[in-house]
């Protein structure tokens, strides 16, 4: 037992004093070391050792150590803590351009961490989906998610996170900048390197409150001179690089550093220095062989290629360009794959479960209290009654327009006198089908009383939801109403009326004068009251 509990207390000591390299040794020897069926001691240093190696930048180790201690943390039901190693596996896997296995991971903690309830978790995998859909190639993307998860986190508490999302708000609009830098748009260009600068600055003093911050703050510095660099702002970017290669340095580190040095190459670029870029660069270039860093190397190309073009020196320049398309190429298959493998997918179950979703809540609702009409399924009048006022206080909260269709059949005591009350019956049954199938999982479906139904379009302005009620019209009328009975036809009039206002009794008398003006004007038509009264 002691011999479990030493090198995993030394592990975390090692971490704590911000030392990474040792931390890693300790907290693998403490995984080798914990016995085959001591699932808590094999999940703490599992996790130890993951963020060690991430902070390191190690990331194939991550991935290794990710994946066996991510089983065992869930199983002891370390949830958070679970998902901060789905996270580091997500963006190593991404730093690899293996985006199968990091869209996966970045699923899964997504996953876990909403079940488990916990905002900052969230937020935090949130995050890394976007950094994994930044290097996929999408920065636009991949800012959506990160203000999604930045969102999430407001009115939490937590530096930490904050920074990194602010951080990652940073690399997302470095990653447009990227596509856009030699493209039509220099104005744009410039413009996100500025919204680039302004995030890292922001997160900057928070990693700073943070104890043994150096590596992190290592990152965000060298995102922010990276920024700098392409802003022509070389002298503070040239600081800024220093002082987070030292940092990186004191822990033996590798990708970070091979990413800073990057930046340096871009510096002596940016002063002109072309002989001094390819000269760092190259040797960065030898040190990344073998790496798999696909990111940092596509980058070292780049400004290899740029470097030797601007020597004069067009063999090697062209060397470097044929290496950095290749690398896009390959960045560019990998991530066809992984997205119509997973993305897809997840669109789409994402979308049943919102409906099924949709679905319960209404069945639930029904049962309550007698909510449902009993001949066709839809909600009666007092569904409406429950349903429409918060729909309207939504909408007018969000400033969204509503649109209300009320429906009623023409001469439908005509149907009932020549074929008889069963007959009608049958055709209520069937308009009932037609209204769900014209119909939207969200939109509310209510028969009003006798042969009367409402429509309420949400999020509908006025002219879709006459679209909408004129495709419900033509399909009635050509229904085949000869299954019902021989020689029986249907047609509705519909009066349409929409919020705002948004008020129940004004949007009730609008939409009955639209009615009435129909039926008058000949019936089988759609009428919009649009003198607002
Ligand atoms: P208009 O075009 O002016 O709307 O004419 P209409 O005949 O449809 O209107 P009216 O309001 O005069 O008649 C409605 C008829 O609907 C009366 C009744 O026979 C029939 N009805 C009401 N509820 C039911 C029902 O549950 N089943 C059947 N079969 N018929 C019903
Ligand atoms: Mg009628
Ligand atoms: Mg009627």
């Amino acid at each position: 037992m002691t011999s479990d509990i030493g090198p995993l207390q030394a592990a975390r000591a090692a971490l704590e004093a911000g030392n990474m390299h040792q931390a890693s040794l300790l907290a693998g020897a403490a995984f080798r070391a914990a016995a085959q069926a001591d699932d808590h001691g094999r999940a703490e240093a599992g996790y130890l050792l993951c963020m060690a190696q991430f902070r390191l930048g190690r990331w194939p180790a991550v991935l290794e150590s990710g994946e066996a201690s991510s089983p065992l943390l869930h199983r002891i039901g370390a949830i958070v803590r679970q998902v901060e190693v789905l996270r580091w596996v997500t963006i190593a896997a991404s730093e690899l351009g293996r985006f199968d296995l990091a869209l996966a991971s970045a699923n899964e903690s997504c996953r876990v961490a909403e079940a488990a309830g916990e905002r900052v978790p969230l937020a935090l995998s949130l995050m890394a989906l976007g950094v994994c859909i930044e290097r996929m190639g999408d920065p636009w993307q991949a800012h959506r998610l990160v203000e999604e998860a930045r969102v999430l986190l407001q009115g939490e508490n937590s530096p930490y996170a904050q920074s990194m999302i602010l951080n990652n708000l940073c690399a997302s609009y470095l990653g447009a900048f990227y596509l856009l830098r030699d493209g039509a748009a220099p104005a744009e260009a410039r413009a996100v390197l500025e919204k680039a600068v302004g995030h890292a600055r922001e997160a900057l003093p928070l990693m700073a409150q943070l104890p043994n911050n150096g590596i992190l703050s290592a990152i965000i510095e060298g995102n922010l001179a990276e920024s700098l660099v392409h802003l022509g702002q070389c002298d503070e970017a040239e600081q800024l690089l220093d002082r987070a290669l030292g940092r990186v340095n004191e822990q033996g580190n590798t990708s970070h550093g091979w990413r800073l040095r990057y930046a340096r190459g871009e510096l002596l670029l940016a002063r002109g220095d072309a002989a001094g870029a390819s000269r760092e660069l190259s040797a960065l270039w030898q040190d990344l062989d073998g790496s798999e860093q696909s990111n940092t190397l596509t980058r070292v190309h780049d400004a290899l290629y740029r470097s030797w073009r601007a020597l004069g020196v067009h063999a090697r320049a062209l060397a470097h360009l044929e290496g950095f398309e290749a690398l896009e190429r390959r960045r560019v298959v990998a991530q066809l794959q992984a997205q119509s493998r997973l993305f897809v997918t997840r669109v789409e179950a994402e979308r049943a479960r919102l409906e099924a979703q949709v679905e319960r809540l209404r069945a639930a609702e029904f049962e309550a209290d007698a909510q449902r009409d009993e001949l066709t399924g839809l909600g009666n009048r007092r569904h409406l009654e429950r349903r429409l006022p918060p729909l309207l206080a939504a909408a007018a909260a969000s400033g969204h327009p509503l649109s209300v269709a009320l429906v009623d059949l023409d001469h439908f005591k005509h149907v009932n006198d020549r074929h008889g009350h069963a007959a009608g019956d049958r055709v209520l049954t069937v308009i009932a089908d037609l209204l769900r199938a014209h119909t939207r999982a969200t939109d509310l479906l209510v028969r009003l009383g006798g042969e009367e139904f409402l429509i309420v379009f949400t999020d509908t302005d006025i002219h879709a939801a006459q679209e909408v009620s004129e495709r419900l019209r033509e399909r009635v009328e050509s229904h085949d109403w000869t299954h019902v009975a021989p020689g029986v036809v249907v047609t509705l009039s519909v009066g349409l009326t929409t919020a705002p206002p948004y008020d129940l009794a004004a949007l009730s008398h609008s939409a009955d004068l639209a009615l009435y003006r129909a039926k008058r004007a000949g019936r089988n038509r759609v009428v919009v009251c649009n003198d607002g009264g």
